[in-house]
C-alpha cells in the first residue's frame, strides 16, 4: 500500500522584508485510496504546502521531509516527482502557448510512463475521459490554458488526473469559481479516479461546498502554517457552521 508522508515540514519564502517562515512543522500521512481535505483560512499556508510538494523553486525547505513509500520527494526534480506518481493541480494553471491539449497529454503520459502509449487505445481513452467530463472534442486541439475559462481549466486538470493516473494528487482550490454543474462533473471525475486507480487525494479547499460531492475520509484544519485540528468528515460540517474564527482568534492570525 502506497503512502505519502509529510513530517515536520518547515518552509520559508524570501520576501522584500526578509525570510518569512510559512510552514511551521506540518505532519500528514495519506495512504492510497484515502481522501484528505485540508481546510483553513486564507493565508494559512495551504498553497505553500501544495507548491512545496510539487517542487516550486520559490519555497525553501528549512526542515522536515516528504516521502512517497519511504523515498524522499523533496530532493527530486519536478519531473521525477511526476514519474514517482505525484500530481499537482495548480491553483493558477499556466498557459503553454503553441502546445495543444492533445499533444500535452500524450507528452506528459510518455514522460511519466517512460514510453509513448500505443496511439489507438490512447486516443480512445482520451476520448472517453473527455466525454465523461462533458468536454467538447474540439477542446483537445486548443492550446493548453490559452483563453480557458475557469471551468475549462478545472476540467483539464481532472482530465490529466484521469489519464495520467498518479498515485497521489493535490488539488488546490479546484472548487473555486465553479458553478454547481461544473463542480459535480469535476467531482465525479475525481471520484472515478479514486475508484479506478486507488488515487490518494489531498484536497485543499477554503469552502466546504466541494465536500458534498467528494467525501473526505479525514479533515485537517490548517492555521498559521500548521495542522491545528484533525478529524473525520464531521469536522467539515462543523466548519461549515462555525467558520474558522475559533482557530484564528486563538492564534492571533488576522
Ligand atoms: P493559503 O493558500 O492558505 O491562502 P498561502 O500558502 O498562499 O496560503 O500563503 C501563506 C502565506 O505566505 C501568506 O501570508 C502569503 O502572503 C505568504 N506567501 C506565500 N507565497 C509567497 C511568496 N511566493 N512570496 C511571499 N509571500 C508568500
Ligand atoms: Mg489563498
Ligand atoms: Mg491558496
Amino acid at each position: 500500500m502506497s503512502v505519502l508522508e509529510v513530517k515536520d515540514l518547515r518552509v520559508s519564502v524570501e520576501t522584500e522584508q526578509g525570510t518569512k517562515e510559512i510552514l511551521k512543522g506540518v505532519d500528514l500521512s495519506i495512504a492510497e485510496g484515502e481522501i484528505h481535505a485540508i481546510m483553513g483560512p486564507n493565508g494559512s499556508g495551504k498553497s505553500t504546502l501544495a507548491y512545496t510538494i510539487a517542487g516550486h523553486p520559490k519555497y525553501h525547505v528549512e526542515g522536515g521531509s516528504v516521502t512517497l513509500d519511504g523515498v524522499e520527494v523533496l530532493t527530486m526534480s519536478v519531473d521525477e516527482r511526476a514519474r514517482a506518481g505525484l500530481f499537482l493541480a495548480m491553483q493558477y494553471p499556466v498557459e503553454i502557448p503553441g502546445v495543444t491539449v492533445s499533444n500535452f497529454l500524450r507528452t506528459a503520459k510518455t514522460a511519466i510512463a517512460g514510453e509513448a502509449p500505443a496511439l489507438r487505445p490512447w486516443l480512445k481513452e482520451v476520448k472517453e475521459a473527455m466525454t465523461d467530463l462533458r468536454m467538447d472534442k474540439a477542446f483537445s486541439e486548443r492550446n493548453v490554458n490559452e483563453g480557458f475559462s475557469g471551468g475549462e481549466k478545472k476540467r483539464h486538470e481532472i482530465l490529466q488526473l484521469e489519464l495520467l493516473k498518479p498515485k497521489f494528487a493535490i488539488l488546490d482550490e479546484t472548487d473555486s469559481g465553479l458553478d454547481v454543474d461544473a463542480l459535480k462533473i469535476v467531482s465525479e471525475g475525481v471520484n472515478r479516479a479514486k475508484d479506478n486507480t486507488g488515487l490518494g487525494l489531498l484536497l485543499i479547499t477554503h469552502y466546504t461546498r466541494i465536500l458534498r460531492y467528494i467525501k473526505p475520509d479525514f479533515v485537517h484544519v490548517f492555521v498559521d502554517g500548521r495542522v491545528a485540528e484533525e478529524g473525520g468528515p464531521e469536522l467539515a460540517d462543523r466548519l461549515e457552521d462555525e467558520g474558522y474564527d475559533r482557530y484564528v482568534s486563538t492564534t492571533g492570525v488576522a
